[in-house]
């Protein structure tokens, strides 16, 4: 996810090569070029090409200190380290994490800038009582609905990896994700869901579902494919739109 306010523009994760980036943002006739990378946690489909892009961007990287036991990120520059709870400046950007359960050390990010914000929580599994709090007046909000439970116990998955998933350790399921949006203040503009299994999940089953979660509330709803580019916010150009699991 690229972030951008005033002259800052931050990468939050790095699981796709820079390849790749390029390509799918160009799409949109965006360009990557981040002023910092942030990584949440220590899970490959997030971090694995950190090191490459700081490298090629000369952009920092930013970890918590937890991220940084769990992974050996590589890279010629050691990373900065951020806490839990206590915002810290990136450029324009104010970041707030909260520790969130996952079975790496996890954080939902938080980014402030001029009364504007945003919030990400994907990668937990389940709500802690404090991701409310940690949302009070953002705007817009991106949001794990990876898995639909059905789908996920009579799908393909080995038994190990399902309790996996299904584990309050694991992913956000869309009842799950349901219940964080039945629960959001009215200020929120735009809700995206993010994380959407391929294997475990469709996007006609999480709209569904959090479409119902949302029925009284005037956000807008999104869903965030891998394949393409989501914009969101005033200045955003309009991307292709493209289908979320191309086949
Ligand atoms: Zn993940
Ligand atoms: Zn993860």
């Amino acid at each position: 996810m690229l972030i951008e306010a005033a002259g800052t523009r931050l990468l939050v994760d790095a699981g796709l090569p820079l390849a790749t980036l390029q390509r799918q943002l160009a799409r949109a006739h965006l360009t990557v070029q981040p002023n910092a990378i942030i990584v949440t946690h220590a899970h490959g489909d997030h971090c694995r090409h950190a090191a490459e892009l700081s490298e090629h961007f000369q952009a920092p990287l930013y970890v918590s200190e937890a991220t940084r036991r769990s992974v050996r990120l590589g890279g010629r520059r050691a990373p900065r380290i951020f806490g839990p709870r206590t915002p810290f400046a990136i450029g324009d950007l104010t970041v707030t994490a909260l520790t969130v359960p996952h079975d790496a050390p996890q954080v939902s990010l938080r980014f402030d800038h001029d009364g504007k914000s945003a919030a990400l929580a994907t990668d937990l599994g389940e709500v802690p009582p404090e991701l409310i709090e940690h949302f009070a007046g953002c705007e817009n909000l991106f949001i794990e609905s990876n898995h639909d439970s059905d789908m996920l116990w009579a799908g393909p998955y080995p038994y190990h990896l399902k309790r996996r998933v299904a584990g309050d350790h694991g992913h956000l399921s869309n009842a799950q994700t349901h219940g964080l949006l039945r629960s959001l203040d009215r200020g929120v503009r735009t809700v995206v869901l993010m994380h959407l299994s391929q294997t475990n999940n469709t996007p006609e089953l999480a709209r569904a579902s959090a479409v119902e979660a949302l029925c009284d509330h005037p956000a807008t709803l999104l869903l965030a494919s891998q394949f393409g580019v989501t914009t969101v916010g005033a200045d955003a150009p309009k991307p292709p739109q493209l289908e979320l699991f191309p086949r």
